[in-house]
């Protein structure tokens, strides 16, 4: 009998355990055919923005490539189309990798509840992690609320190494599959995705850039980072196969360290939110839920001009510009927009976490509401509330020859050198157009300050 595979976020052939499950199943069974089905959610993807479509259909493309051509494409009720495949091939088992976040919990359990209807199996293996979320917990067996302690013993745990895809078996297309879905609008860049092109950007960032990642990978100018979010969200590359390669580096490089510990953070956030589910959208920390926040029109208009990236402080605007354009912000400048969004302009992180999800072509959901959070001040780690970013002081050092704003921010180009980041102490500063500043960073800083102490002790 043949298997089927359900591909979720796991959008690769290699170092795939839940695949190779499947194809175990099928060879025991003796038919050796596996389905490879991917059923897109057509509500869901009829919502996102054309930045997200895009980026789920060019990786689901070289999915398809690299299977040659054999990918079962559908599009509608995921439940529904993945019982309609099952039934169509008669499998008694549909094998797919186990997730941990809330909307990936629900979809597996209502495959599982409809496909136990017509009396097929659904089978979850793995994760989309080194070590599955649950697995790391304190000596008494809570879960980790701090990092540090976390990686620690989420080093001790340990992980598997990679797995070669079996061999020995056919891909089967036997039933219908679709088009994939249209773009809905325009996109100003070209998303590059699929498992080669995962390895080859690992491949040039150890070349490039790991030994010296520890020192350069704050710098919002230079390309001191992997870019390798879109296809570790995505899974078209597992989190072991990076694991596995840096080992060799592990001993003198500082740069291999910091990658790790990197990585580890994805780890964490999905480990953090696997135990408290509601945080995707609430409050870790439920002190701040009664912070003042602004709300009405004044606030619409800031988070509109934050959105845009016309806040007049050129590295925030750059970095919301960053996204728009490219699908992706660098790591610092994400805690600095966040920081502003929350701190400065006295806005709920979950109204800047939402526009992110919206325009991240990375976007995952642990690391996304808990970045926010922790930058917000009320997620893990306890980073104090009043470690307010300043973001000139931040451009000026983590951009200091002011590229990175002038890339972004043409209306900035015309000045020279860190000039950049404080256009109104030059006297051509907004000649070309460049907004004024929306509000006071000095003053906001005590305005937050204020607020913080009036939800202090609750
Ligand atoms: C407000 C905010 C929102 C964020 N939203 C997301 C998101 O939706 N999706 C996402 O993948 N990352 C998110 N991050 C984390 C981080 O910014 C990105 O993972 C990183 O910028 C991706 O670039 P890279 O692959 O070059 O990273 P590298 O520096 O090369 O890191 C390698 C990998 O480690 C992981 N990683 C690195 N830093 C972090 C971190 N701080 N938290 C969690 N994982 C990390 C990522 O998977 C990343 O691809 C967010 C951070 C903040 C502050």
């Amino acid at each position: 009998m043949a298997r089927v595979f359900w591909f979720r976020r796991d959008l690769r052939l290699q170092d795939n355990v839940a695949l190779n499950h499947a194809i175990s199943g099928a060879i025991t069974d003796g038919d050796k055919l596996v389905t490879g089905i991917y059923p897109i959610n057509k509500i869901s993807f009829q919502k996102l923005l054309p930045i997200r479509q895009a980026s789920l259909v060019e990786s689901l493309s070289a999915l398809d490539r690299s299977m040659d051509g054999n990918l079962v494409r559908r599009y509608g009720n995921v439940a529904k189309e993945i019982v309609d495949v099952a039934s169509a091939t008669g499998v008694a088992t549909v094998h797919a990798t186990r997730s941990f976040d809330p909307d990936g919990i629900a979809e597996q359990n209502e495959v599982g509840l409809a496909l136990k209807k017509i009396n097929v199996f659904l089978q979850l293996d793995d994760s989309y992690y080194a070590v599955a979320p649950g697995s790391v917990t304190k000596d008494d067996g809570l879960p980790y609320r701090v990092y540090t302690p976390f990686y620690n013993n989420w080093v001790k745990f340990g992980w598997e190494s990679p797995v070669k895809l079996k061999k020995d078996f056919s891909w089967s297309k036997s039933v219908p599959s679709v088009e994939l879905p249209k773009i809905s609008g325009d996109l100003p860049f070209k998303i590059r995705a699929g498992e080669d092109y995962a390895t080859k950007t690992f491949n040039s960032f150890k070349k490039r850039a790991l030994n010296e990642y520890h020192d350069i990978r704050n710098r919002a100018d230079l390309s001191g980072t992997s870019n390798l979010s879109h296809a570790l969200a995505h899974g078209e590359i597992h989190p072991r196969t990076l694991l596995a390669q840096l080992e060799p580096f592990d001993s003198d490089s500082d740069g291999v360290t910091v990658f790790r510990k990197e990585i580890a953070w994805r780890e964490f956030y999905a480990d953090v939110l696997w135990h408290n589910p509601h945080t995707t959208s609430d409050y870790y920390d439920q002190r701040y839920a009664l912070m003042r926040y602004d709300t009405g029109p004044s606030a619409e208009k800031k988070l509109s001009a934050w959105k845009t990236g016309n806040t007049g402080y050129p590295m925030v605007d750059a970095g919301m510009r960053q996204l728009t354009q490219t699908g992706w912000m660098h790591n610092r400048v994400r805690m600095i927009v966040a920081s502003f969004l929350v701190k400065d302009l006295h806005l709920e992180w979950q109204l800047g976490a939402k526009w992110f999800e919206d325009n991240l072509t990375d976007f995952d959901p642990a690391s996304n509401a808990h970045g926010w959070q922790w930058t917000a001040g009320c997620g893990t780690d306890a980073s104090p509330y009043f470690r307010i970013f300043n973001p000139v002081l931040q451009g000026l050092k983590f951009d200091p020859n002011g590229d990175y704003v002038r890339k972004y921010v043409p209306e900035l180009a015309h000045l020279p050198n860190s000039q950049v980041h404080e256009p109104w102490d030059h006297s051509e500063g907004y000649a070309a157009g460049y907004s004024k500043r929306i509000v006071d960073h000095s003053q906001e800083r005590d305005e937050s300050l204020a607020r913080l102490a009036e939800i202090k002790g609750q």
